[in-house]
This record gives C-alpha cells, sequence and structure tokens, in this order.
C-alpha cells in the first residue's frame, strides 16, 4: 500500500496537510504518514495522529537540532526510502520551498512547488499552482516514482480531530554533523506579525498618497482588531511596511474572516494572497478598479474621505 509522507517545519502547516492527507489517501487507497523531526518531536505525536496520521516517523538525532536544510533533506530522504512512501508533502514555508526541491534532487523525483489546490485524479494528486507571475494557473502532475510536492499554508483547512492512536517509528538516521553552526540567536528588530492568522486584515495600496494617512488606517485598524498589511509599494519601494506585512503572490497568503482593501486596484499578483477572505470590502476611487470583481462590499471613493467617515461610525456604535 502506498504511503503519503508530510512534513513541516510549522506544525499548524503540517496537520493541515495530514487532515487533507486523509482524504487523499481514502480516494488513493494509501496511508497518511508524518516525519517529526528534531528537538521535542516525539511530543507531538498525539496531535499529528489525532487529525488522521496513521504512522509516525520520529527523529531527535543531534544533527538536526537546527534547521539546516541539507540535513533535513537527508532524513527525509532515508525515511522516503525505508518504507513505501510514494508522495511527499511539505509546508510551502521559506524552509519547506528549500527542503522540497533538495529532497527531490535526493530522490530522483520530480518536484511541484508552492501547490495552492491539489486534488486526486486517475490515481495521482494533481497540483495547481500559479504560473506566469501569477497571471496563469496551471494543473501539474509528478510521473517519477517518487512524488514530492510543496503546499501553501492555508490551502487546507484543519480537519476534525479525535484522539487515537497509530504507529510510531523511531528512525535510526545516519545524519552528518550540518556543515553551518549556530553560534547565536538574535530576535529580528522590528515587526513581528502573522498576517495568515489574522481574522479581520486591512490593506493598504498604492492608492494611499501620503504616510500621514496611515493614521487614519491605523485607527480603523484598532477599532475593528484588525492587522496591517500591504501591496508591493508600500513595502518595497515606499518602505513604510516591513516585507513582512506585504499579501500576495511573493508575500503572505491570508485568510481572514473580514478583509478590507484602502486603494488597491486588484491585480492578481496582490489578490492571490487574499481571495479566501470570507468577507472582501473594498474602498477605491475608481469603479472599474478589478478589485471590485472580487468585493462583498465596495465603496467607491476617496479613502481619506471614506475611513474617517467609518471610523467616526465604528465610534458611535
Ligand atoms: C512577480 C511579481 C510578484 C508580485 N508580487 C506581489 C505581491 O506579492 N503582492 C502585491 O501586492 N503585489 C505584487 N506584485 C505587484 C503587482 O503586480 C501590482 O503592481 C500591485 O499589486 C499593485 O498594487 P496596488 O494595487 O497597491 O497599486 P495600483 O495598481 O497602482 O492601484 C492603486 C489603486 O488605488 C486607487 N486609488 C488611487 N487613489 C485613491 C484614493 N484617493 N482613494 C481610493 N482609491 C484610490 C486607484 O484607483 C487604483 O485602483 C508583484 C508583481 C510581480 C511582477
Amino acid at each position: 500500500m502506498s504511503e503519503i509522507l508530510i512534513y513541516s517545519d510549522n506544525d499548524g502547516t503540517a496537520l493541515e496537510l495530514v487532515s487533507a492527507g486523509k482524504e487523499f489517501a481514502e480516494e488513493l487507497g494509501a496511508t497518511v504518514s508524518a516525519a517529526l523531526l528534531g528537538d521535542g518531536a516525539a511530543g507531538k505525536a498525539d496531535d499529528y495522529f489525532s487529525y488522521g496520521a496513521d504512522k509516525l516517523y520520529v527523529s531527535e538525532h543531534p544533527a538536526l537540532g537546527d534547521f539546516y536544510v541539507g540535513t533535513f533533506a537527508a532524513a527525509l530522504q532515508q525515511i522516503v526510502e525505508s518504507g513505501d512512501v510514494e508522495f511527499l508533502l511539505i509546508g510551502s514555508t521559506k524552509r519547506g520551498k528549500e527542503l522540497a526541491g533538495r529532497v527531490a534532487q535526493k530522490l530522483n523525483a520530480g518536484a511541484i512547488t508552492d501547490a495552492n489546490a491539489m486534488r486526486v485524479r486517475d490515481g495521482n494528486l494533481e497540483a495547481d499552482r500559479y504560473s506566469y507571475g501569477g497571471n496563469t494557473m496551471a494543473s501539474q502532475v509528478v510521473t517519477t516514482p517518487k512524488k514530492v510536492i510543496s503546499v501553501m499554508p492555508k490551502t487546507f483547512e484543519l480537519g476534525p480531530s479525535e484522539a487515537k492512536q497509530g504507529e510510531v517509528v523511531n528512525v535510526d538516521l545516519d545524519l552528518e554533523d550540518p556543515p553551518v553552526k549556530v553560534v547565536e540567536r538574535r530576535d529580528k528588530a522590528g515587526d513581528e506579525v502573522n498576517l495568515e492568522e489574522a481574522e479581520v486584515l486591512i490593506c493598504v495600496g498604492r492608492g494611499v498618497q501620503s504616510q500621514e494617512d496611515l493614521a487614519m488606517i491605523e485607527e480603523l485598524a484598532g477599532l475593528l482588531g484588525a492587522e496591517i498589511g500591504c501591496t508591493k509599494t508600500p513595502a518595497s519601494d515606499w518602505e513604510w511596511f516591513s516585507e513582512e506585512r506585504m499579501v500576495g503572490l511573493s508575500g503572505k497568503k491570508c485568510k481572514p474572516s473580514l478583509y478590507i482593501s484602502v486603494g488597491i486596484s486588484g491585480q492578481i499578483q496582490h489578490t492571490v494572497g487574499i481571495v479566501d477572505s470570507k468577507i472582501i470590502v473594498t474602498i477605491n476611487k475608481d469603479e472599474n478598479a478589478p478589485m471590485f470583481n472580487f468585493t462583498d462590499y465596495g465603496i467607491v471613493g476617496d479613502y481619506a474621505d471614506v475611513v474617517p467617515e467609518l471610523n467616526q461610525k465604528l465610534k458611535s456604535l
């Protein structure tokens, strides 16, 4: 029986993949397993079983203490080659993207990266990913015996969980010490934000003309308990925000309950990051802006008039 193996350096993303993997496994007549690697790996087993893993490969090998991509790729290669793994699904985090390519090379496997949808087709997993700078969508399958697919966080919802137990395999990995030693860790200066988890998200676009105007948007964010994100220009060119706050193809993929765009035209490279929001509100002075095609509630007007009015209304509630 073939196996779908899940790994992510982010446990939340891994559990989403375990939930989805369980459904794919039923259709494919396969089983779902996960690799738990590094310090504290064994302690995570209950969570992985409860979301549907049948089997867990666990290793707290000292070489897996810090994430070094070559070492983690070697670990996954050994796990895949020790059993019947046909599909290796990796969370497409910053580390995961690099890991997918490395491990695919070691396995002589084809790889698809940044999948944002997946389904069973003809006994294989077919994955969708954006191509041509986000302007088109490609549906792809891997045709080598072993298949590696990295999947964007939040592509799948967490499924229901129930307490259950499965098989734990304490793998005996043959790993060399990483050639890079971490000598010190420091917190990143500046912005600490997790836009992917935000329930309410306001994004600022190039239509917002002065940095002073951010005050009214921050006030709106405060009233709604929102995080603030942005399109490319306010982060990369104007440096009003750190790149951590950029949303879209090269930024974060978010799924808030409420998303509000302020002065954003609706180019695909941005909207891929917010299209799965539950409610989309658009504030734009151009009634023909493409953003309105994605919108549940649209306000045509100058943000400099609309946002203060919204703030007043919210304060009076
Ligand atoms: C490979 C690649 C990757 C990219 N990745 C990303 C990404 O991850 N995220 C991202 O956002 N972009 C990305 N981009 C850039 C993307 O193509 C667009 O350029 C960008 O999203 C447009 O940003 P915008 O909507 O803020 O600006 P614009 O397209 O310039 O739109 C500004 C909007 O503001 C409106 N406006 C102007 N004045 C006002 C006002 N006073 N009141 C109300 N509305 C007003 C205008 O009508 C207009 O619709 C990428 C591009 C490439 C090529």
